[in-house]
């Protein structure tokens, strides 16, 4: 018998940001949900959220950028009040990992323009290093509290299974070469909870005989458990299926406490892209005091009025 007694860990662990890869298809709404995580910051690799009103960081444009602005987070995400990193979309930011390596490797001689020109599959383990290092970057997010939400468009291929003759569709992250696809099962094992996002739609019969159908509604669903047809794992026992909705998920998300104004004694909100966690910070150094908005700018006016008279 061990001489220690060791605690079953079960659930969210308080102090450590969640690791979650969300791959979905086109436009069902996989940016609108990361945004609904507390304290969200966007690395918009492609610029899907210009329409959206969310905080984000400038779009990076090569591999190198990429990584610092995950370093900027961590150094600054109390400050900043960033408590989810969105990575919007992974397969973007793949292809800035691709560039690189045959940036690297190229010579005057020979320039390597795509990850095929490498040879023997050298190039796809060069890749599989580099995403195994972006992916050690988030660590000290993770330690620090700080959730890291990748996203990623998914696409179909034709699977057979061993079993049966016939063909289906098996939903897959958009990641690696066609054949190969080491880079989806590298992000699914790094994550705390990897989560299909689909349109279901529902067919129903418009003839008596049942012979006529039609589409007649179209549901969003995030699928949370593997299937023969797409990939998903979690182990915070979530349902198989559930509806493309926040609420579903957001008790793993841990928020902060909310941050009381001093003066007006309510909760400190978002103003102008200012997260509560910057405000209460700014106003904190500048009038001894965590305020709101609102309060702070009453503090301002008094403070100029006392040094006006
Ligand atoms: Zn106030």
């Amino acid at each position: 018998m061990s001489q220690f007694n060791y605690e079953e860990v079960n659930g969210v662990q308080h102090g450590k940001g969640l690791k979650v890869v969300l791959y979905g298809q086109e436009g069902v709404g996989k940016s609108t949900l990361a945004s609904q995580c507390p304290g969200a910051v966007f690395i918009d690799c492609e610029g899907s959220t210009t329409h959206m009103n969310v905080r984000r960081l400038p779009s990076p444009t090569c591999w190198e950028m990429l990584c610092d602005e995950l370093k900027f987070i961590a150094e600054n995400h109390q400050q900043k009040g960033y408590q989810s990193v969105i990575i919007d979309t992974f397969d973007w930011a793949e292809r800035m990992a691709i560039e690189k390596i045959c940036r690297d490797n190229s010579t005057e001689q020979k320039v390597l323009k795509g990850i095929e020109d490498f040879g023997y599959g050298k190039g796809w383990q060069y890749e599989c290093e580099l995403i195994s290092k972006f992916l050690d970057l988030t660590n000290p997010l993770i330690s620090a509290g700080v959730n890291v939400v990748i996203l990623c468009h998914a696409i179909t291929k034709k699977v057979t299974l061993p079993e049966e003759t016939a063909e289906y569709d098996h939903w897959e992250m958009k990641l690696g070469s066609k054949t190969t696809n080491k880079i989806a099962p590298m992000l699914k094992e790094w994550s705390d909870m990897t989560l299909f996002l689909a349109f279901q739609t529902n067919i129903t019969a418009t003839d008596s005989e049942g012979k006529k159908h039609r589409a007649t509604s179209q549901k969003r669903v995030m699928y949370a458990t593997k299937t023969a047809w797409w990939d998903a794992k979690n182990r915070f026992g979530l349902p198989d299926k559930m509806p493309l909705d926040f609420k579903q998920i957001a008790h793993l998300f841990q928020t902060a406490e909310p941050l009381i104004c001093a003066d007006c004694g309510q909760e400190i909100q978002t103003v102008k892209n200012h997260a509560p966690e910057q405000i209460a910070t700014i106003t904190e150094k500048k009038y001894g005091r965590k305020l709101c908005w609102d309060c702070a700018v009453k503090a301002k006016e008094m403070n100029q009025n006392a040094t006006a008279s």
